[in-house]
């Protein structure tokens, strides 16, 4: 493949993937010119605004948790990567994810597999996780497991200024502007055509257009199968001491943990009840008393009271051939590159994916994580990466 340290590059989304990306080319050496179009400046419905923005090392696929890793170590040294005053609030208090009896053996393997990738993960048994948490009931669990490092939450939206304003820095132009679509000539990307009509030429385009990014490149066979899919976050107060509290996810699916003087939670919807949802921001205001508030008393009792503050719904962007990123060049057009499908996970992830992509530009390969497995061939030849840790 050509590689590159000048030329022309252009993004489609300005978020914290779009960021990430452009932030990393220049920081490597990236000498050419690099256009970041995005549609809302305001990011008012970007993914990354309405993120719970908490980060897990623990995953099903390897390469998910180096990812973690790198991201959490970016996360933990913020200021040495962009100075003294960035600061992203980075809890590391890990995440407490609960298995039911019987799910013993399938957890301890996932532990053993990630902590043989770099993770610092306990398995907890009933007791043990009562011993630690006070707070849990513990009588209908099977195991319990607990990061105690690389695992915790931050702020996305400081996240995103902090990496904005340093690629701005590095002479990265962002341009309000809608994409309509990447023109392709002779087997390459020739650049970007807005909405208005206006065409843009470029000699690399990179897709990091969230939950729209299926819609970027509807033309290509086959397309990129990542759907926007709601997710409701509740803002609650609780008599419940936050302090020591981590990021708990039941075996329900209900999660929890502190943002603030109180908490936010949700849960992802059974797959059934989980539509495609282009243009629906309206918070599934149901979720709360039918569904997560009952899971969530039931683990832990002075949940039974709890205040709602306030409420939002975002968009995850699922990849839902497996639940997994794609990431890397187009099979057949070596200039176009995807960053997307992150289902749940790009705000953790946006770091290396960004220097992923930076490196496949300026190298023409991965040089520090080797992210092959979460490339497009996949969706060609119709083979998942499945992700079996689901939130
Ligand atoms: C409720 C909720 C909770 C989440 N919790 C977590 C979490 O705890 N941890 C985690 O890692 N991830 C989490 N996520 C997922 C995470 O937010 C996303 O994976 C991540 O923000 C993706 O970043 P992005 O830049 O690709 O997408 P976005 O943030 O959506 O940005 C895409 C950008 O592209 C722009 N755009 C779209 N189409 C076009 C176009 N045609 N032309 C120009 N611009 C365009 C949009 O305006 C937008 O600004 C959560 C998501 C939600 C909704």
């Amino acid at each position: 493949m050509a590689v590159s340290k000048t030329g022309t590059v252009l993004i489609a989304g300005g978020a914290i993937i779009g960021s990430f990306i452009a932030y990393f080319l220049k920081k490597q050496g990236f000498a050419g010119e690099i256009t970041v179009v995005e549609s809302d400046p305001t990011y008012a419905r970007s993914s990354t605004a309405l993120s719970a923005a908490s980060i897990r090392t623990q995953f099903g696929c390897p390469v998910n948790v180096h990812m973690s890793l790198f991201g959490a170590e970016l996360f933990r040294n913020i200021k040495d990567e962009f100075g003294t005053d960035a600061d992203i609030g980075f809890v590391e208090k890990g995440y407490l994810i609960i298995g039911p009896d019987g799910a013993q053996a399938e957890r301890l393997a996932g532990v053993a597999m990630q902590n043989g990738e770099g993770a610092s993960i306990v398995a907890l048994t009933p007791a043990k996780a009562r011993e630690r948490f006070s707070w849990l009931n513990v009588d209908d669990i099977g195991i319990a497991t607990f990061g105690l490092k690389n695992e915790g939450w931050f702020d996305a939206w400081s996240l995103l200024q902090l990496v904005r304003k340093a690629a701005i820095q590095a002479g990265v132009t962002y341009r309000q502007g809608q994409v309509d679509t990447i023109d392709v000539r002779g087997g390459r990307a020739s650049g970007m055509r807005l909405v208005t009509g206006e065409s843009l030429a470029a000699d690399w385009c990179i897709n990091a257009a969230g939950p729209k990014a299926a819609h970027v490149v509807r033309d290509l066979v086959p397309g990129l199968p990542v759907e926007p899919r709601k997710r409701t976050v509740f803002s609650i107060k609780a008599p419940l001491d936050a302090a020591d509290f981590p990021m708990l996810f039941d075996a329900s699916g209900a999660w929890i943990r502190p943002e603030g003087q109180g908490f936010i939670c949700g849960i992802a919807p059974p797959e059934q009840n989980d539509p495609d949802a282009t243009g629906d921001f309206e918070p599934a205001y149901d979720l709360l008393e039918d569904v997560v508030w009952p899971a969530l008393a039931q683990r832990v009792p002075a949940l039974e009271q709890l205040r709602l503050e306030r409420s939002w719904a975002g968009h995850y962007e699922i990849n839902t051939l497996d639940h997994n990123a794609v990431i890397g060049p187009h099979d057949e057009i070596p200039n176009l590159l995807f960053a997307n499908g992150f289902s749940g996970h790009g705000v953790m992830h946006a770091p290396a994916a960004g220097r992923a992509i930076a490196e496949q530009i300026l190298t023409g390969a991965y040089q520090s994580l080797d992210l092959t497995p979460l490339g497009y061939g996949r969706i060609r030849s119709g083979t998942p990466l499945h992700e079996t840790v689901v939130y």
